[in-house]
């Protein structure tokens, strides 16, 4: 059996960064960069106001500074989207709006609760914005500068930052397309529900949990539906999988069920990795390339499932998307209960994971510990992460647990 880094490492030596295409700039959102780009402006274009207020010549107004009155002419008034009609000479001011461009000869902007706000003459009563309130032009980039590489995560600043240099379409990592196959026989979508309230069949969960996993990863979903427990029928939904980019199905990979996914996997062409990993829950997980695709398959049962995805799947499909960093982040938690450990394997624990008042991360878990119980998964923001060398969890224990959403960062949240 491979430990869980063995396997990650195994998986993901065999995966590369999947093409690129091109996409309007809001679409680029949440993607990766695959190109680099290059300032094509500079910004601000021109020195401007960072407040309402005069523009001035500093050497116009140093008397104030030792408190004397100065007055100064008001010769014009600039807006935003406007420039001075002229150079500002000496004993002048103009009025000046956030934004508006400095005129030549101006070097300092008094806002204008400083002075008496006058219209034809203004006091300067306070002369303390001398050389504050202009942002240089060219402060924040210069053109030519290196906004964005490839590699780098688009995100909402990003995507200002592209449209303020003119770029209106970026060239990302395509999103992976998944193949979702769902086997066995007591399953059935929603629509044949009849079925579960006659107490013949369940609902194919991972159907729909996987789905939601691989969407939260940035992934296209690609439901190929229930494989019955048969060879024939699991053949179909294979072959039926080959232009997806990666392909996952549950169920079928346990022991019992192996020889039966083995078989009709070769028999189509597969080469096996691996199937067991050590940890729990999870254990059964196999990875093999069929002609060039990646497979994963992960276990039936609804949080095994997840727990795999999370592990082992969210990398993949982040690895092909041009992510850098593939991984979850992990926190150090107290753990607030004891707890009681079975088999010699990592245990993820379904946990919740909260801050308490002196900033300190304490964690409880959410409930029935069953790799069927989706429920408590439901309730879970972490997987509280249980070593193999560690049988029994004592309360007050430190222990990581890796963080399944933002949650936590929404309960610390600085109150407006
Ligand atoms: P298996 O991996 O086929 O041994 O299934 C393990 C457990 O997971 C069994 O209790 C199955 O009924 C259940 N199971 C398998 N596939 C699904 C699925 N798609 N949705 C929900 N439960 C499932
Ligand atoms: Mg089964």
């Amino acid at each position: 059996m491979l430990t869980i880094a063995e396997a990650s490492e195994r998986i993901l030596a065999e995966i590369r960064q999947l093409g690129v295409e091109s996409v309007a700039l809001r679409q680029a959102l949440g993607r990766v960069c695959a190109e680099e780009i290059a300032a094509t402006v500079t910004m601000p274009p021109w020195s401007n106001s960072s407040m309402d207020g005069y523009a001035v010549r500093s050497a116009d107004i140093t008397s104030a500074l030792r408190g004397e009155r100065v007055k100064l002419r008001v010769v014009a008034t600039i807006a935003a989207g406007e420039f001075a009609p002229r150079p500002l000479k000496r004993g002048e001011a103009m009025r000046i709006m956030t934004g508006a461009p400095v005129p030549e000869g101006a070097d300092s902007i008094i806002r204008k609760e400083h002075t008496d706000e006058g219209s034809k003459k203004v006091e300067i009563r306070d002369a303390t914005d001398v050389w504050k309130n202009i942002r240089q032009a060219g402060e924040d980039y210069q053109r030519g500068d290196v906004l964005a590489r490839r590699g780098t995560p688009v995100r909402p600043a990003l995507i200002g930052v592209l449209a303020s240099t003119g770029i209106s379409k970026l060239k990302v990592f395509r999103r992976p397309r998944v193949a979702l196959i769902s086997s066995g026989n007591e399953l059935v979508n929603i629509d044949g529900f009849d079925e579960v309230i006659a107490q013949r069949r369940i609902v194919s969960s991972n159907s729909y949990t996987l789905d939601a996993l691989t969407r939260v990863a940035g992934g296209v979903p690609v439901d190929l539906g229930i494989a019955a427990d048969t060879k024939a029928s699991l053949k179909k939904k294979l072959e039926s999988a080959r232009d997806c980019d990666l392909i996952l199905t549950s169920a079928g990979v346990s022991v019992g069920d192996l020889d039966h996914t083995r078989t009709v996997f070769a028999a189509l062409g597969g080469k096996l990795k691996f199937w067991k990993v050590k940890m729990r829950p999870g254990a059964p997980l196999a990875f093999g390339m069929l002609n060039g695709v990646p497979w994963l398959g992960v276990s039936g049962n609804p949080v095994s499932a997840m727990v795999s995805f999370e592990l082992f799947v969210r990398p993949v499909l982040r690895k092909m998307q041009g992510y850098a960093a593939l991984f979850r982040r992990t926190v150090t938690v107290t753990v607030e209960e004891d707890v009681k450990i079975g088999a010699k394997l990592t245990h993820f624990l379904r946990a919740n994971v909260t801050r308490n008042q002196d900033g300190t991360l304490v964690t409880r878990l959410t409930g029935l510990q069953s790799s069927g119980a989706l429920t408590s998964m439901a309730k879970a923001n972490a997987l509280l992460i249980v070593p193999e060398t560690t049988p029994y969890v004592a309360k007050g224990s430190q222990l990581k647990a890796l963080m399944l959403d933002q949650s936590l960062d929404e309960t610390s949240a600085f109150s407006l």
